[in-house]
């Protein structure tokens, strides 16, 4: 699938809507790949993406803008929630999650025979308690 063919390339809202959550070692200062400067402490042993724990959620890795062009700026090292979050119509399932923050900006839910597969390099599997509203 070409990257221009990928309907999260024309949406973001997942990266602008959710908490990104994760375990601390999952940064580049605790031997993991995320860029550490993007991120912000939650607990002692979580971290989440910066800007996600705000009242107005958009991830500081998020470039562009969401419903029309995006990308995320450390892709390759982004962290666990974001590999392992589907979108709806990602190996033919439905993803109430992405549905949800799609509706938050106005844009319908994907079809479920959306053409494509993951992006290479991505091994999704489902939904993951690592994103979620924090109101
Ligand atoms: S790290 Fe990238 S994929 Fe994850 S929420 Fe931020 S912009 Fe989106």
């Amino acid at each position: 699938m070409r990257e221009s063919d990928n309907p999260c390339m024309n949406c973001g809202a997942c990266c602008a809507w959710f908490r990104v959550s994760f375990y601390w070692a999952e940064g580049d200062d605790g031997g993991g790949i995320v860029p550490h400067e993007l991120t912000e402490p939650l607990t002692p042993f979580l971290r989440c993406m910066a800007g996600t724990n705000d009242k107005k959620p958009r991830c500081r890795a998020l470039d562009g803008e969401v419903g029309s062009s995006v990308h995320c700026s450390i892709y390759a090292a982004r962290p666990s929630p974001c590999r392992e979050f589907i979108r709806t119509g990602e190996q033919g399932q439905a993803n109430d999650a992405c549905d949800r923050a799609r509706a938050a900006y106005g844009l319908p839910p994907l079809p479920l025979n959306a053409p494509g597969r993951p992006l290479k390099n991505e091994t999704r599997t489902n939904m993951t308690a690592g994103c979620q509203r924090s109101d």
